[in-house]
């Protein structure tokens, strides 16, 4: 048992010491016995990446059972990007924890939902008619996105891309590309999905059109308009490797599935809520999509999804159709409505935008001496490095891993992606200090320095 009266930092936000600070190996003690007790009490298949007992967070740093304070550049997957703890969803949620919890929306509504959906309406790209549902996370919003979509056209198939990550459900799975660790072992998968290759400009060296040309064939012949009811498609795409699409693909895919009265679903469940340096990733490349499934850092933590869209398309559904026990809860509506708050009025897009630019000042240099990194790529602060064999691109999955592993030990938390597992990935919360950030890279610098 922890004691807790000797329990260290209990009480995180950005009132904590704003340092990297390491008082034991990684793990200490006090983390070794809880990842111990994991270990005996927690499935197995349910993995960890940074081996401590977390104990509060806030900022830019995470701080464990034995007082280290570790450097955030992961937001617990592009999750906490108002910054963990941040004061107005401490604020909100105990104001709406203390009024009720839960009623069920689906039986008695409140404000909070539908001013959610409201703000949703209002912020995400396009100013025709739109409507929103709330779910409980990223996989439940993709699969009731299908839902919609598969009613409001009266078709069946649905179209993801190679590298593409949906979630981790049977329909989510299905539309996932990779299959270890995600899917392998675990089908049979939803039928009438079907898989087209994305615009990879570092390894396909194909301009957006081309790169849409053949996807669009693939799509035709291989699925045939009449058959298809959406295409889904992050914008960036997240656990794929932060594939940053060509110009011009993304447009070519949208103008085609509006040609051919087929859902274009954007994805931004990872890239949505200024994550970008925009408020969603969609605007970057100057789509509309008719709709957006959204999660992640949508409420500071606390779990929430949503479905936004077209009015017609959302209003196809019978009544009923859509649902379910918890889907948007009080208090997480109260966390979304504080933390989109804080991206609208704290000038988190500018700042996301500000990160962006370091990190990839800083990649970029250490890319010019170092023929190890491929690419470097990403917008705002969601930034990666693609690490290869030097002068081959050749994926390289040991270093990415070995790199990320030894600034873990360092007391820095970076997280790899990728099909090939060769991508280490920045996300750090966007309020972290640039002082913090730029010790967190001068970190990983040196662990590759030294890989
Ligand atoms: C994480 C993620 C999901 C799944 O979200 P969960 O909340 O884990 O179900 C879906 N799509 C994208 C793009 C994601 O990054």
């Amino acid at each position: 048992m922890t004691d807790s009266a000797t329990a260290p930092q209990s009480v995180g936000g950005p009132g904590l010491m704003q340092e990297r600070r390491l008082l034991t190996p990684i793990p200490g003690p006090h983390s070794r016995e809880l990842l111990a007790r994991k270990a005996a009490a927690v499935a197995a298949g349910v993995a960890h990446t940074v081996p401590i007992a977390a104990v509060a967070a806030g900022g830019g740093v995470i701080i464990d059972a034995d007082g280290n304070s570790l450097i955030d550049l992961g937001s617990g997957i592009a999750v906490t990007g108002v910054g963990n703890a941040h004061p107005r969803v401490v604020e909100a949620v105990t104001r709406q924890v203390a009024a009720f919890t839960h009623t069920c929306f689906m039986i008695s509504p409140y404000e909070g939902y539908v001013a959610v959906a409201e703000a949703l309406n209002r912020l995400t790209p396009g100013d025709h008619a739109k409507k929103s549902a709330l779910f409980n996370s990223g996989a439940e919003a993709v699969e009731n996105a299908v839902k919609i979509a598969r009613k409001f056209t009266g078709r069946q198939a649905v179209v993801a891309f190679d590298h593409a990550y949906h979630g981790r459900t049977n329909l989510t799975m299905a539309l996932t590309a990779k299959s270890m660790p995600y899917k392998s072992g675990f089908g049979p998968f939803a039928g009438e999905v079907y898989r087209a290759p994305v615009s990879y400009p570092f390894h396909d060296g194909l301009s957006g059109a081309e790169a849409a040309t053949r996807a669009i064939s693939v799509i035709d012949k291989q699925v045939g308009a009449a058959n298809l009811a959406a295409v889904i498609i992050e914008p960036i795409l997240g656990e794929g490797g932060f594939i940053v699409p060509a110009p011009g693909f993304l447009n070519a895919i949208a103008d085609w599935c509006a040609v051919n009265s087929v859902v274009f679903i954007a994805d931004e469940v990872q890239t949505g809520f200024a994550r970008t340096g925009a408020m969603f990733a969609s605007e970057l490349f100057g789509i509309v999509p008719d709709l957006i499934t959204t999660a992640k850092g949508i409420a500071g933590g606390l779990p929430l999804a949503a479905v936004t869209g077209r009015a017609d398309i959302m209003d196809a559904t019978h009544l009923g159709g859509l649902g379910g026990t918890y889907g948007g809860n009080p208090i997480a509506c109260a966390a979304a409505l504080a933390s989109i708050a804080a991206f609208e009025h704290d000038g988190l897009v500018e700042r996301a935008r500000q990160i962006g630019a370091m990190l990839l000042g800083r990649l970029t240099a250490i890319q010019a001496t170092d023929a190890r990194i491929g690419d470097v790529r990403g917008s705002g602060a969601m930034v990666a490095a693609e690490f290869v064999k030097p002068g081959t691109k050749e994926p390289d999955a040991a270093l990415a891993a070995g790199v990320a592993k030894a600034a873990i030990a360092q007391g820095v938390v970076v997280l790899t992606c990728g099909t090939y597992g060769n991508v280490i990935r920045f996300l750090p919360p966007l309020s972290i200090g640039d002082e913090l950030l730029s010790e967190g890279l001068d970190v990983v610098a040196q662990a590759l320095k030294e890989a």
